[in-house]
């Protein structure tokens, strides 16, 4: 598949895992400074970047709510879990020269931006990576369903999903299974059928349903997004 030309304006997707080093929690700042480079790579192309970032690393509302605590305050928790990896992305970013933005879906004016869709497209248009944060301010949702929601709201071309470990989707778990075997390319159906751990059914049923690819692509290879933008390397399209 070329992924080349077609694409004006992309979605990223990292968990929050993604910017914890080898450190097992929190952030690790060598590794969101990694990441950022990543991104200036494809901004540097001219492409329009959104960017949503789990919490994972934080605060997870399944775990908080399995430990007893009330399921609506720990899914607050997570999604305040990733305005801070937001932020810690934001900083990096500017430190490697790239104007962003952090607009987050529960309204806290000193930190970030409030969502506004025109005002996002306006950064947008003018080349600043916008970083949405604190989910899609609702609890019971993901941040997968948080990017497919604004990937859709700002017309992105089709979602970008950075794994660490793994550079695709697999019909089982290659960490597990020798014989797994990648997927070129698969349907958001045979994703939901097959039950396989791409994204949350509600974020897949979203993005099946406005015809939002999506690539799940390796983020531990250096230069791995500008490659997979470019057509390069390996990756599985999900449409
Ligand atoms: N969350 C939520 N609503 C959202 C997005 C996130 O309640 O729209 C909460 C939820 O508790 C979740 C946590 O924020 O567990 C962190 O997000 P996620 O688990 O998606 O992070 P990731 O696994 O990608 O690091």
């Amino acid at each position: 598949t070329d992924t080349r030309a077609t694409f004006k304006r992309v979605m990223l997707k990292i968990s929050g895992e993604a910017l914890m080093g080898d450190q097992g929690y929190g952030l690790h700042p060598p590794t969101v400074e990694r990441i950022a480079r990543e991104v200036k790579a494809v901004h540097d192309m001219g492409v329009e970047i959104c960017m949503v970032i789990g919490g994972g690393n934080v605060f997870r509302g399944l775990q908080g709510s399995a430990q007893g605590m009330e399921r609506t305050t720990a899914d607050y928790m997570g999604m305040l879990a990733t305005v801070m990896n937001a932020l810690a992305m934001q900083s990096a970013l500017e430190g490697v020269g790239v104007f962003t933005r952090v607009i987050s879906a529960i309204t806290m004016n000193e930190v970030a931006e409030p969502y506004i869709r025109r005002r996002a497209v306006r950064h947008l248009e003018k080349k600043r990576v916008c970083i949405f944060a604190a989910g899609t301010g609702n609890p019971y949702f993901t941040t997968d369903t948080a990017a497919t929601l604004r990937a859709n709201e700002m017309s992105c071309e089709a979602i970008f999903m950075g794994k660490n470990g793994v550079d695709g989707v697999y019909d089982k778990d290659p960490q597990k299974h020798a014989d797994a075997v990648r997927y070129d390319t698969i349907t958001y159906d045979e994703v939901l059928q097959k039950r396989l751990a791409v994204m949350d059914a509600s974020a897949i049923a979203l993005a099946r349903d406005n015809n939002l690819p999506l690539i799940v692509f390796p983020l531990d290879t250096p230069g791995g997004f500008k490659s997979i933008l470019e057509g390069k390397g390996t990756f599985t399209r999900v449409q």
